[in-house]
């Protein structure tokens, strides 16, 4: 933001009744002194209005709206698999297992994430794994066991969707289109899945920076995408101790500064299920909408990310804990 002055002299008054809203501001020197304050981006958000009645400010400029789309979603929430998700809405809960392993399996996932008062099934049927030699999913058989699990138990779905070519399949079987961590970049993915025109849940790069994840979702919506929801899971640091380092930072921006939906992923994050709780609450407490939760019935023989699974107990109880109760069904 650019804020233009009366006159040189009110440079001062003016750049302290500014810090006074927690705008930080540098002078923008000309000939004759001081014309300009340039409002630094890490101030705080604040009405325009404040500050054009500010005595000696002339004008405000704003920069060109990068994400314009975005913007427009801001204090709205996200209708996904009947729940909202955002803005003025209590925490949702998303949760089951890193792969859909079986009929059996993930039956038995959704029973217990309904029992935790989950609102939506997750669980990759098309897999991003590290090793060409691990597990990479059941793939499309697996989308389908995935639907029947989850409406059985009255769930909404949420699945990845890992290239262009696998869109149409997932979009018609899930509720909540998945971009994983690693294709937060792969642009023509992201336009290709808003294309589909459903909601999209877009997890941060491991090593994006909030704008490039505030582009990358306005990729999506640019295509088409009726709706994004960022999932803060956590990046790369140079600590191994935990798999990734949670940014809760960003998540009490996005929400509580920016008013965009955003849930935290705290299973990534940790790496480790005896962490998954603190995380989980700290992450209610940062202001987040929602947690997405690895979950299993048997974690022990989980094909894929087991370390960091909950059973059904333990799950129930992480529920509990961060106040979760299924909120009354929203249609579309
Ligand atoms: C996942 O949620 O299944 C997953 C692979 O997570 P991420 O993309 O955050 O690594
Ligand atoms: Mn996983």
């Amino acid at each position: 933001m650019l804020v233009t002055l009366k006159s040189p002299d009110c440079a001062d008054s003016v750049a302290s009744r500014l810090q006074a809203l927690g705008l930080w501001t540098e002078k923008l020197r000309g000939g004759g002194g001081t014309r300009a304050l340039y409002v630094r981006s890490d101030s705080a958000s604040v009405e325009l209005a404040r500050v054009e009645a500010i005595d000696g400010v002339a004008a405000v400029w704003l920069p060109p709206d990068s994400h314009p789309l975005l913007d427009r979603l801001a204090g709205h929430a996200v209708v996904a698999g009947g729940a909202a998700i955002g803005h003025g809405h209590p925490p949702i809960l998303v949760a089951g297992p890193c792969s859909v392993e079986s009929p059996e399996q993930i039956d038995a996932a959704a029973r217990a994430c309904k029992r935790a008062g989950a609102s939506l099934l997750r669980g990759g049927a098309f897999k991003p794994r590290t090793s060409p030699y691990s597990f990479s999913g059941h793939g499309a058989e697996a989308l389908g066991w995935l639907r029947q699990a989850a409406d059985a138990a009255g769930l909404g779905v949420v699945t990845e969707v890992l290239s262009e070519r696998e869109v149409e399949a997932v979009a018609e079987k899930a509720d909540l289109l998945q971009i994983g961590s690693r294709n937060m970049h792969a642009f023509a993915l992201l336009r290709a899945a808003g294309r589909a025109k459903k909601p999209v849940l877009l997890k941060r790069g491991m090593a994006a920076t909030i704008e490039e994840w505030l582009l990358a979702a306005e990729h999506l919506l640019v295509a088409g995408a009726a709706g994004v929801i960022f999932c803060e899971r956590g990046l790369r640091s140079f600590d191994p101790a935990t798999r990734n380092l949670l940014d809760l930072g960003a998540v009490a921006l996005l929400a509580g500064v920016h008013r965009l939906p955003v849930i935290v992923d705290p299973s990534h994050a940790a790496g480790r299920r005896d962490l998954i709780a603190p995380l989980a609450r700290a992450a209610i407490a940062a202001g987040a909408h929602g947690l997405m939760v690895e979950s299993h019935p048997d974690p022990a023989r989980a094909q894929s990310d087991g370390p960091q699974a909950l059973d059904e107990d333990a799950l129930v109880g992480l529920a509990a804990r961060c106040s979760i109760h299924r909120e009354q069904e929203v249609r579309p």
